[in-house]
């Protein structure tokens, strides 16, 4: 049976995040494993979305890719909803679930009126990262837990020390910095949290 399409939700308001941007908060008390929103938007081939953002700046992380399987992207940023304005959390109280190759956002605990939605982009590493991969993609999530990046897994602990460092005090002006060929996408683990 197909899953009825969730374009919108009455679970969920978008606003100015103090997070990143805009944010995606509870418009109302929601139940702990409430299926809030779907993610939506084109959904494309890997090859499609690295054609489609190639020349897309390398140090700016705002794209809105996000992982579905070996063969498909789902792009928000062309035909997308307000999931994809839910920040990444590394302690959040959302998780991602995909179901039928469609992605779902899903509480994993009960979530109050105004609090902000999260889950854990888990934005995969790969060998061609630029130097100052983490610093594009920083948390500033505020967790306990938090990483400091919204790649996973973390990095190294003596690596991640450097990393979080002032950019002035980056040694990557003897290196040039690798241009990655692919694009980073957002990187989800379904079925976590069932
Ligand atoms: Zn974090």
């Amino acid at each position: 049976m197909t899953i009825p399409e969730m374009r919108t939700s009455r679970w969920i308001e978008v606003r100015e995040s103090p997070i990143h941007g805009s944010g995606v908060f509870a418009a109302r008390r929601i139940p702990k494993g409430t299926r809030v929103i779907e993610y939506l938007g084109d959904r494309i081939t890997h090859k499609e979305a690295d054609d489609r953002y190639e020349d897309h700046d390398p140090s700016d992380n705002h794209t809105f890719l996000f992982i579905v399987d070996r063969r498909t992207v789902i792009d928000a940023g062309v035909n997308g909803n307000a999931a994809r304005f839910i920040n990444h959390s590394c302690d959040g109280n959302c998780t991602s679930v995909i179901e039928q190759r469609r992605v779902f956002i899903e509480s994993t605990r009960v979530i109050e009126k105004g609090e902000e939605l999260g889950y854990d982009y888990e934005i995969g590493r790969e060998k061609d990262d630029p130097e100052n991969v983490d610093e594009i993609f920083a948390c500033r999530c505020g967790s306990p837990k938090c990483r400091g990046t919204m790649l996973y897994p973390a990095e190294k602990p003596a690596k991640k020390k450097k990393a979080k460092k002032k950019v002035a005090k980056k040694k990557t002006a003897k290196r040039p910095v690798k241009k990655p060929t692919k694009k980073k996408t957002r990187r989800a683990k379904g079925g976590r949290g069932r």
